[in-house]
């Protein structure tokens, strides 16, 4: 008999196994921020025991994704590799609602061209114009952020 069989009497939440991917929970990386070719085909289990809680956050206090188990290795691996942008400074309401009439207008444009309706077209794309200059825009004014996810432990 192994000790490491040992049942759940000092397990903790502490005690819970390294989870990087969630591979058990099935919850993806950073709940789904990242694309599902970033996890691979190959689901697999990390061995140890985890060290901590984790959660991705940017430097604005943005959180991000699930919070995860995970072993000093992983935590180590996961800070030094690319965790991807922070969604809430890359995607603030005006960007969201910009990029849906954006492409509302650029539907129309379509179908507008399709009839043979000139005019028309020429103002959804006008439209589309001006609102992609608008979205540069927010860019440019620091409204749209790239702002990097780090991991930080959870108490
Ligand atoms: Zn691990
Ligand atoms: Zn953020």
């Amino acid at each position: 008999m192994s000790a490491a069989a040992a049942p759940t009497a000092n397990t903790g939440l502490l005690r819970a196994k390294c989870d990087p991917y969630g591979a058990e929970s099935r919850i993806r990386l950073l709940g789904g921020v990242f694309p599902e070719n970033h996890v691979g085909k190959t689901m697999w289990h990390c061995p140890n025991y985890s060290d901590g809680r984790y959660r991705a956050e940017c430097a604005l206090g943005h959180r991000a994704g699930n919070i995860m188990p995970l072993c000093y290795p992983h935590v180590r691996s996961l800070q030094f590799r690319q965790m991807g942008l922070c969604p809430r400074c890359a995607w603030p309401q005006e960007a969201i609602n910009l990029n849906s009439w954006i492409e509302q207008n650029q539907q129309a444009f379509m179908a507008a061209l399709r009839v043979g309706d000139r005019e028309s077209a020429d103002r959804f794309l006008g439209r589309v114009t001006a609102m992609t200059d608008r979205m540069t825009e927010l860019w440019q004014s620091g409204v749209i952020r790239k702002t990097p996810l780090t991991l930080a432990e959870v108490s």
